[in-house]
């Protein structure tokens, strides 16, 4: 489903030049649900945001759903990764003048999905991530945790290959934190849904069944990994 193979990444904008991440290589199966763990600085968001298909890679390759997206133009980018990426954001990006239906149904509208059909889908997923009620409020009327549901419910609707999430739960308390996470296992468990989840907490990642560590842009050797969650 997700294939990343020595990736490296060099940022050129500052006065020097930074390399953020070096030599990834992994994968992650269909179904699976894999958390990407690491202190802040350690190039979790750069690799999230290159495996989205949000920026573009030094080197290396990345193939989502059997297609190398880094070697797409913008175009087909774009449309490949309205269709097949779905992404969480730590701050719910919800837009304050839509409703929470019209909110979710956003990627279909862009995928001209008539109306109707827009609206079925959203009502069900809705439901789904437990807002059955709230669909015609408007985002600001929800509390944050309900507000993250919109944006899963929002990041499902085209059925994407994967999920990516930076930092789901970063603006949530412990308790509300931990429903999100049930939430996600449930989506992974009951419906296959593959997921990355970029954490920086131990007790978020602990909770998916494979953890991925990322320090100063390296992958940690699982088996040392292995070794210092015992
Ligand atoms: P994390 O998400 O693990 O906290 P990031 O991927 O956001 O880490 O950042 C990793 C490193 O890359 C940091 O040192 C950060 O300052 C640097 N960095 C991130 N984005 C840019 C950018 N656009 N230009 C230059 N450096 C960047
Ligand atoms: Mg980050």
């Amino acid at each position: 489903m997700l294939v990343v193979q020595q990736l490296s990444h060099t940022f050129l904008s500052g006065t020097e030049p930074t390399q953020v991440l070096s030599g990834i290589d992994f994968r992650v199966e269909k179904g699976e649900m894999v958390a990407l763990l690491g202190s802040s600085g350690s190039g979790k968001s750069t690799l999230l945001n290159l495996m989205a298909g949000l920026m573009k890679p030094t080197e290396g390759s990345i193939l989502i759903a059997g297609r190398n997206i880094e070697k797409m133009n913008e175009n087909d980018l774009a449309v490949f990764r309205r269709s097949h990426i779905g992404f969480i954001f730590q701050s719910y990006e919800l837009i304050p003048h839509l409703t929470v239906r019209e909110n979710v149904e956003l990627p279909l509208v862009f995928q001209g999905v008539k109306g109707k059909v827009r609206r079925e889908r959203a009502i069900s997923l809705l439901s789904r991530v437990g807002l059955a009620g709230k669909t015609e409020l408007f985002p600001s009327q929800l509390s944050g945790g309900q507000q993250q549901r919109v944006s899963i419910a929002r990041s499902l609707i085209t059925e994407p290959a994967v999920v990516f999430a930076d930092e789901p739960t970063g603006n949530l308390d412990t308790k509300t934190e931990e429903e999100i996470i049930d939430l996600l296992i449930e989506l992974n468990m009951g419906h296959g849904i593959t997921f990355v989840i970029v954490t920086h907490e131990h007790e978020v990642a602990r909770r998916t069944k494979r953890i991925i560590q990322l320090r100063d842009g390296r992958l940690v050797d699982p088996d040392i990994q292995a070794g210092e969650g015992a």
